[in-house]
């Protein structure tokens, strides 16, 4: 403990870590780090240089020339740079979402940004989402929570913000990007999903998101004692 809180999520893609984990940090003042970001910045980088991503070493060679920062604007915003570039759009994109899957799979990947993600949770008060957050990231993290729902169900959702951000794609093509991430994450020998032990698991695939913010809520109330700002006295 270091005098700052952590909350980890972790769960599978489209389960709405970030929603979540955006609104509860507005709600009770902590900085929300999304680490999956970080991930798909290195991605981005793969996919640009054409390297195999798969290749550990090909894309090891390539990770010292890599500046990686993180950065929030004035609304609080993460955004992300490379190479002192402002990627936080391009990096939301479908191919980069697989690409950031593959890179994320090779240890000496996880290996180079863990202290980038551990050093935020030192200097401030951080609700962090991914997928190890809990196991390995932050072990000691004062609460972890797994959140997960159907596969069918997190596409649906994901559906619609790729919809939304004008992106042409299927319900089909979507399922089956979230099935190959939720493999490739789960089945990987580096750090693969799972729920830590002492995590409290939450299904929303009954449950929509104000919903899903009240289990938080009440969650974190239970085990931080904390309250939303603005029900404080
Ligand atoms: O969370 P998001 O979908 O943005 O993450 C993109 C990819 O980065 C995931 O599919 C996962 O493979 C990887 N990731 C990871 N560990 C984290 C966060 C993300 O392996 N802590």
């Amino acid at each position: 403990m270091n005098g700052h809180f952590a909350i980890a999520i972790d769960g599978p893609s489209g389960a709405g870590k970030s929603s979540l984990a955006r609104r509860c940090a507005e709600a009770f003042g902590f900085v929300y780090v999304d680490t999956g970001a970080i991930y798909r910045t290195v991605g981005l980088a793969a996919l640009r240089r054409g390297v195999d991503r798969r290749d550990e070493e090909a894309v090891k060679s390539i990770l010292p020339e890599l500046a990686i920062e993180m950065r929030y604007n004035d609304a609080g915003e993460q955004r992300m740079y490379l190479n002192g570039e402002d990627v936080s759009a391009e990096i939301r994109l479908p191919e980069v979402s697989l690409c950031a899957s593959d890179v994320s799979a090779l240890p000496a990947v996880r290996a180079f940004l863990l202290e980038m993600q551990r050093k935020m949770a030192r200097e401030h008060d951080v609700i962090m989402d991914g997928r190890d957050i809990g196991t390995v990231v932050l072990p000691d993290a004062e609460l972890k929570i797994y959140l997960t729902a159907s596969a069918e169900a997190r596409a649906e959702r994901r559906l619609k913000e790729l919809v939304n951000k004008g992106v042409e794609t299927s319900f089909e093509e979507v399922l089956r990007d979230i099935r190959y991430r939720d493999e490739q994450d789960s089945g990987r020998a580096a750090a693969p999903l799972k729920a830590a032990d002492d995590a409290v698991t939450v299904d929303t695939t009954e449950i929509d998101f104000e919903a899903s913010f009240r289990v938080f809520c009440a969650v974190i109330r239970e085990h931080l004692g904390l309250l939303p700002r603005e029900e404080r006295a």
